[in-house]
């Protein structure tokens, strides 16, 4: 069985999955795990394609001290007790800089042209560099695919790629480029298998989850997001804040006296929901608690996901569609129903009933904008990129039914 392994890796956990390729040129997921705790309490969990855990077990600190070595881990359990040999990697890469608006097989050569924009991405780029070395070193004929957040977004017009800043800056890649874009190129698919008239139309998309951002699509193609040059901009997530006057961050180092890499820490993990509730990150939890902070943080959750709809719909000079997604935007009928009551004025009416139960298409019959709820599948989109790039289809029908 010919299968590609698809790698997601952080700083403290590394996702993997196995995707079998079917006899009719397919795709079907096989295994699901993770690695994580590194260099504190690692661990390496899986589940088969029904969820049944097929591993978990502990490892001493010192056997996993880094991402490669999880790397490691989970491929020679994947080998030795499941005899799976993959023949191709395919990994997410945050940040693919100006030129990558496709995946690219990875050489030496790339990974050096990526490790540039480590500086761009510096929470994200090292960790997801780092098993593809560990590849590249131990296994240098396994082919490897980088399949890239920004890929999405680079066609953008100019107009919105740009900051008003000198175009020199621009030339060196302070751009905005927006991130999430395996998430939306596979939301983008779905939808027209799911209403193939909206996805041709004028379509908001809201991947709300621990990461938030928000993109406008038209006729499948990024035109606008909220997030910019890194994955901190527009709305506030778990704990980022999302859009924020850059005067702050100014204030931050002049008068606070804080080092650049304590205001790094502190906008990427100190402020969002965590920052403004002073009680969670996790939107769950928030629901949950009565305090008022909490009810304070989750309406700014949903006012500022209803100032960005309007950037955007403007971006699109209408709306045709508006589609959740992503852990809030999929499981979180109240978030949902708090931001289709913002949303009114557009014309999004929801049905309770479809709503609550986290239906495909959970807009009333009379809404004059369709409201849909598309589980998102990155790791899906990257092992289709993957098999894209090494293996050739065989059949016209075959080559259709991967893009699909
Ligand atoms: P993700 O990063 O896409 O995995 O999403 C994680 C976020 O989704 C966290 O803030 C979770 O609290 C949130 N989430 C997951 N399930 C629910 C739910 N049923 N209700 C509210 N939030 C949820």
């Amino acid at each position: 069985m010919d299968t590609i392994l698809v790698v997601n890796a952080g700083s403290s956990s590394v996702k993997f999955q196995i995707f079998s390729i079917e006899g009719d040129g397919t795709l079907q997921r096989r295994i699901k795990g993770q690695v994580d705790g590194i260099g504190s309490r690692p661990r390496l969990r899986a589940s088969d394609r029904t969820g049944v855990p097929v591993a978990d077990r502990a490892y001493p600190i010192e056997a996993v001290a880094d991402v490669p070595a999880a790397m490691l881990v989970a491929g020679t359990w994947l080998r030795d007790e499941l005899n799976i040999n993959p023949i191709a990697v395919g990994h997410r890469v945050v940040h693919g800089g100006p030129d990558h608006a496709n995946p690219v097989l990875i050489d030496h050569g790339v990974v050096e042209r990526l490790a540039r924009y480590v500086s761009l991405a510096p929470l994200h780029q090292p960790h997801n560099l780092a098993p593809v070395r560990t590849i590249l070193a131990n296994f240098p004929d396994l082919p490897q695919v980088a399949c890239f957040d920004t890929a999405f977004h680079r066609d953008h017009d100019a107009l919105a790629d740009h900051y008003a800043i000198p175009r020199q800056l621009h030339a060196e890649g302070i751009r905005r480029y927006g991130f999430h874009g395996l998430s939306y190129e596979y939301i983008a698919r779905r939808l027209r298998q799911v209403a193939p008239k909206v996805a041709s139309g004028r379509v908001v998309v809201a991947h709300l989850g621990s990461g938030a951002s928000m993109c406008a699509i038209r006729d499948g193609r990024s035109v606008e997001s909220t997030m910019g040059f890194t994955a901190l901009d527009g709305l506030a997530m778990g704990t980022r804040a999302g859009q924020l006057d850059p005067g702050v961050v100014l204030y931050l180092l002049a008068e606070k006296g804080m080092a650049v890499s304590t205001v790094q820490d502190f906008l990427y993990r100190d402020c969002g929901m965590k920052g403004l509730s002073g009680i969670s990150n996790d939107m769950r939890e928030l629901q949950e608690s009565s305090d008022p902070r909490a009810a304070f943080a989750i309406d700014y959750f949903v006012y500022r996901i209803g100032l960005s709809t309007g950037m955007l719909a403007a971006a699109l000079q209408g709306l045709d569609g508006f589609v959740f997604t992503a852990g809030i935007g999929e499981n979180s009928a109240v978030i949902r129903g708090r931001v289709a009551d913002r949303l009114s004025w557009l014309g999004t009416t929801l049905d309770a009933g479809l709503n609550a139960s986290n239906a495909g298409k959970i807009s009333a019959s009379d809404s004059r904008i369709p409201v849909y709820v598309i589980p998102t599948d990155e790791e899906l989109m990257i092992a289709q990129h993957t098999l894209a790039l090494v293996v050739k289809p065989k059949t016209p029908a075959q080559a259709r039914e991967r893009m699909s």
